[in-house]
């Protein structure tokens, strides 16, 4: 009992003390420091207006900026650049050309001008559109999103863009989510302003705590289930897998440790503000989190750091898995985005404070939450959705896929006190009441608010929002921008209701506010649960309370083109219906893709693995008993009793798992005919992946009757025990 007590020992750190840090972060970001030190003044200013009001760069400028960041990167040894763009593949993309350049008369310059960098036209073609380019416009270029530095990755400047189309229609994640935090910005700002009229932009800010599995790439590369699909098809569980519950915060394992420092010092020349590591509860499993930042930024360095693990795990010979349930049997990987939103003035608006008006604003912003999380539960459902996050939500320690929000005891409490405010004006005594003992007794740091119970989708962690469901592959631009959508969206009709009864009912403003969040409360209660996540009592009560409860990935989208949706992104500027569409189209492709794939890396992992291993260990017995029987003639019978028995359970495990097999690439086959991709989908949620647990069922029993020796697929327990 005195050994739990201690501390938790890690590794030992060799390299970075803080000064170290300090000194690197950022050095490969052109960020404000670099812009004053190369830009004009003008430059700079108008830049930095680009950045805080959105206004637009023009050309001259943009040339100025290009020569500067030229002259910035080649001090860095860049020698090309490239415009970096999130297209709807999940991952990122860019396209390297030299800043050296001829001229005609065979002369050698260093060529990078405005036009280079504000916009740009990739070879689209195969990036996914949903149709857009083929009805509009066959080209789609890249614009230059001065609101996120560029950086230098390798020998390369790189230029965070959005990706969009000839006619303008989004086809990225991140023109979607620039949008989204405009539109909270304004609504957010306009309800900011009844509190503290110095208020003039408001920031969503998103802190992501990323999980990741690590292991040996060597071991990896034996199994083409992890290769092409990210995560094991087949697998009997390791003996010890983690029952025991001692990875989590334990020794960092060596080879961990060292891919976290090389990780963590890659992220500081990027300006990625890394903070915390440590081991997560299944063995292998690691978690990764950042000091937040302004919600785009934060997008960036999430896809960056993606990418960055992969470079610097391959180097170390380890794979990095971001699959949602890489292995069966043990916790899958998240990714939590912490969210919240934050004045200019410096204010969090989801942080209670010390006074009775600052808590007045924080309960306002905190139950326009409630209330566009209730009204919009099913879209906000939608943006996590995935073939690989399918396989976690509502599995082990993921939270269901029926979004609740967890708001704590103490608030809960705050809730009921505000519901049974008086309509319309208050008597001076119930203001004083309010003020004193309701929204003055808010502490400033809710005890209760810790994350105790890790089941709730969506809760509230004192001073933020944490959205719990989020797949650890995801990219978080995609529940970033209807998180922010709606949100502003609600905040844009509280303020026309709270307007509405300042003019119309001549109510005062904190009268107004009472009025309209007491309704608020009562109409989104049901949202409210602090439960357990996984019991099937919440099931039951989550359908009484009619909360979606979409369990795979083409059931959640359906809600994407409902006409609700359409209109809510239409009228926030955030998405057309076209983008809309196309989006859902490609999600759905998405979907049917990678079940696709897994199915045909099945098949192959059966046939040309599974079976030849399970024929030569049969072999193998079938010699020992007829050499048995050789020696002893008739006695062989009993002698042989054992292998006999193997034998035969081998045998049979061996035809059904063919009839399984041949059974499922019908399946696909039925599915590949249909059509219309959301049919399509449907089908192979239904009809074909089923078929995965099956198969997985014969071909583990098989695993554990098969010699080791026979077996060439890495086991879980040499995949797990990275040391
Ligand atoms: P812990 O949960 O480990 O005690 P915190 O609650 O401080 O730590 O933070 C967890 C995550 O939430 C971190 O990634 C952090 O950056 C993020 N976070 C904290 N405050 C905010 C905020 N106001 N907005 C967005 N994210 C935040
Ligand atoms: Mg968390």
């Amino acid at each position: 009992m005195q050994a739990l007590a201690q501390k938790p020992t890690t590794a030992k750190e060799t390299t970075q003390d803080p000064a170290a840090r300090s000194e690197v972060f950022g050095k490969s970001v052109f960020n404000e420091d670099r812009m004053l030190r190369f830009l004009t003044e003008d430059a700079f200013k108008s830049v930095k207006a680009a950045i805080s009001a959105g206004t637009k760069i023009d050309r001259k400028i943009a040339d100025q900026v290009a020569e500067a960041m030229k002259a910035w990167a080649m001090t860095m040894g860049a020698t090309h650049y490239t415009h970096w763009f999130q297209p709807l593949t999940g991952s990122t993309a860019e396209k390297h050309d030299a800043f050296f350049d001829l001229l005609p008369d065979g002369r050698a310059i260093e060529k990078f001008g405005g036009s280079q960098l504000v916009q740009q036209e990739p070879d689209a073609s195969s990036f996914p559109s949903g149709g857009i380019r083929n009805t509009f416009e066959a080209r789609g270029y890249t614009a230059w999103d001065p609101t996120s530095p560029a950086f230098i990755y390798g020998k390369t400047l790189c230029i965070p863009t959005v990706f969009v189309s000839y006619t303008g229609e989004a086809l990225d994640n991140k023109a979607p989510l620039l949008r989204a935090l405009h539109a909270v910005d304004e609504a957010a700002t306009a309800v900011a302003r009844y509190f503290d009229k110095n208020v003039n932009k408001v920031i969503a800010t998103l802190g992501w705590e990323q999980e990741y599995f690590l292991v040996d790439k060597a071991l990896a590369r034996t199994r083409p289930d992890l290769v092409l699909a990210g995560r094991t098809l087949l697998g009997q569980a390791a003996a010890k897998g983690q029952q025991l519950d001692d990875h989590y915060f334990g020794v960092i394992p060596h080879r961990a440790f060292q891919f976290m420092k090389d990780l963590e010092h890659e992220c500081m020349l990027l300006g990625i503000p890394v903070k915390t590591r440590h081991n997560e509860v299944a063995p292998n499993q690691f978690e990764l989190a950042p000091v937040f930042e302004e919600a785009n930024l934060a997008v960036d360095h999430n896809q960056l750091l993606m990418d960055i693990m992969d470079k610097v795990g391959g180097r170390l010979g380890l794979m990095v898995l971001f699959h949602e349930k890489p292995f069966s049997g043990i916790n899958g990987s998240g990714k939590h985005n912490n969210w919240s939103l934050s004045t200019d003035t410096g204010t969090n608006l989801l942080s209670p404070g010390s006074t009775p008006m600052k808590n007045l604003q924080f309960l306002t912003f905190f139950i326009n939450t409630l209330k566009a999380v209730d009204t919009y539960e099913e879209l906000l459902r939608s943006s996590i959705a995935s073939a690989s996050n399918d396989h976690r939500l509502g599995a082990n320690e993921a939270p269901p896929a029926i979004i609740s929000i967890f708001v704590g005891k103490q608030l809960a409490g705050v809730l009921d006190e505000l519901e049974g405010v008086s309509k319309g004006k208050l008597s001076p005594e119930e203001k004083t009441e309010l003020k004193l003992n309701v929204v003055g007794k808010i502490p400033e740091i809710l005890m209760d608010n810790t994350d105790r119970n890790r089941t709730s989708p969506f809760a509230f962690t004192g001073n933020k929002f944490e959205m719990r469901g989020v797949g650890s592959k995801t990219n978080c631009a995609k529940p970033m921008t209807v998180l922010n959508t709606i949100m502003a969206r609600q905040l844009k009709e509280f303020k026309s209701e709270v307007d509405a009864l300042i003019e119309k009912k001549k109510l005062r403003k904190d009268e107004a506010i009472f009025n309209v969040l007491r309704e608020y409360i009562k109409a989104s209660k049901r949202i409210r649960f602090d439960g357990d996540g996984y019991s099937d009592a919440w099931q039951k009560e989550a359908a009484r309370r009619k909360l979606s409860n979409n369990t795979n990935t083409p059931a959640a989208l359906k809600v994407l083109t409902a006409p609700d949706t359409l209109e809510l992104f239409g009228s926030m500027g955030v998405m057309t219906e076209t983008e809309i569409r196309a989006r859902k189209e490609v999600e759905l492709e998405t979907y049917c893709l990678n079940v696709q794939i897994e199915g045909r890396v099945i098949g192959e992992l059966v046939y040309n693995y599974v079976i030849p291993a399970v024929v030569g260990y049969q072999n193998q017995l079938l010699q020992n008993l007829s050499g048995l029987k050789e020696v002893f003639g008739t006695g062989h019978k009993k002698m042989g009793a054992a292998q006999l028995s193997i034998l035969e359970n081998l045998s049979f495990h061996l035809q059904e798992l063919k009839v399984k097999i041949d059974a499922m690439t019908e399946a696909r086959k039925n599915a590949n005919a249909i059509g219309e991709v959301g049919e399509r989908a449907r089908t192979y949620c239904e009809s074909v992946l089923p078929f995965f647990e099956e198969i997985r069922y014969h071909s583990d029993r098989l695993e554990r009757l098969v010699g080791d020796d026979y077996w060439p697929l890495a086991k879980y327990r040499e995949l797990l025990n990275l040391k």
